[in-house]
């Protein structure tokens, strides 16, 4: 798996350009309708500073496109989304390994957490995010090859965003819903589930 991690940033882009009127439709049911312009926002600065990118360490990188969405994305889901790439960032190593990439996802979604003071069953992103930082651990303790995890993990998230339908949120602007936020998918869960496949897919070599 040997793929350029700005191939990674430019599919995460690519997905959330292709979903960005998805993601606020979503946002519009349970929220104030901009998940996506935020989203897409957010991802577009980190491919127009590409040059500033290219070349550093996966784990600078991240860290660097983290600081972007923090700075570029005005609502709750980019300094949450920013916490995530900059905390796997700084746990990665030059030259990660598959068990210090889980070790590195662990750590952003402890940071998501920490910002956002939430767990998952909120009806947020950590409904995917946390099953997914779970399945890897668990899958690279156990020994998995890494091409099974790929069809894995995209899997986890799909399932982790479906259960957020059913869920009450108790976080951000959903929670002001109440009752009402029942029987609606969680946007920030949805643009979780696509930025794990579209990482996936394209570690995988598919595009
Ligand atoms: P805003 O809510 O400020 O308009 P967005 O619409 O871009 O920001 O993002 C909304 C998404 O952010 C939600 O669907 C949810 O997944 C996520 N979110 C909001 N608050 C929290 C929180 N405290 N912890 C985790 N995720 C959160
Ligand atoms: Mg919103």
């Amino acid at each position: 798996m040997n793929v350029d991690p700005l191939a990674l940033l430019e599919a995460m882009a690519a997905t959330v350009r292709a979903h960005a009127e998805e993601l606020t439709a979503l946002d519009q049911a349970i929220g104030d309708a901009d998940h996506g312009i935020n989203m897409r926002r957010g991802f577009d600065a980190i491919v127009e500073s590409r040059d500033t990118l290219a070349g550093l360490p996966v784990g600078q990188m991240l860290q660097k496109a983290g600081m972007t969405l923090v700075m570029k994305v005005g609502g709750a889901s980019g300094p949450l989304y920013g916490s995530l790439l900059m905390a796997i960032g700084k746990a990665l190593p030059e030259r990660p390994d598959l068990a210090a990439v889980a070790k590195a996802v662990e750590a952003g979604v402890q940071s998501v957490k920490q910002r956002g003071k939430s767990e998952a069953g909120d009806k947020t992103m950590l409904d995917v995010l946390v099953p997914v930082a779970e399945a890897l651990s668990t899958a690279v303790e156990q020994g998995e090859a890494a091409d099974r995890l790929l069809e894995l993990l995209p899997e986890r998230a799909a399932a982790g965003l479906e259960a957020t339908r059913a869920l009450r949120a108790h976080k951000g602007r959903a929670s002001y819903l109440g009752e009402r936020s029942i029987g609606h998918l969680d946007p920030g869960a949805r643009s979780s589930q696509l930025l794990i496949e579209a990482v996936c897919r394209t570690l995988g070599g598919r595009s």
